[in-house]
């Protein structure tokens, strides 16, 4: 039996749920997520297909990252400006921000990703670091 995680903005026009299992969280350091985030982002995974709306698919704005080696979209709360999502074009992953699930849902961080990117602040914490995408993709970093 499946179960199902929900998640929403801070405003609570955006609502959306999503299957168990999620993929880990891996934080990213690239410059237009710690732009858009206000720091690192923390981003889990999960079958694009899986990811339903249950309010407010209208108010997310969905915008085209300049800098976007993918040509990744974030998509944010167009009323409180929580940044809920990222996509690429043809990813089978929908990747959405752990940080606006509901509950506690047992996800940690395993890895750090655009490492090269960070910010000069930034300190190791003792997990594993990846340079951008590493070879194989986004997709494969969240398998
Ligand atoms: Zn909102
Ligand atoms: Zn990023």
């Amino acid at each position: 039996m499946s179960t199902t995680r929900t998640g929403g903005c801070i405003c609570g026009g955006v609502r959306y749920a999503v299957p168990e299992p999620l993929r880990p969280i891996n934080t990213c350091h690239c410059r237009e997520c710690r732009q858009m985030a206000g720091g690192p982002s923390s981003f889990t995974a999960c079958d694009a297909a899986g990811f339903a709306f249950e309010q407010g698919e209208e108010l997310v704005h969905w915008f085209a990252g300049p800098t976007s080696a993918t040509g990744g979209e974030r998509g944010f709360c167009s009323t409180c400006g929580t940044y809920l999502l990222f996509r690429i074009p043809e990813d089978p992953l929908l990747y959405f921000s752990s940080t606006t699930l509901d509950d506690e849902t047992g996800l940690r961080v395993e890895a750090h990703i655009f490492w090269d990117s960070r910010a000069p602040w930034e300190q190791p914490d003792g997990l594993p670091t990846i340079d951008g995408y590493g070879d194989e993709g986004l997709a494969a970093i969240y398998e």
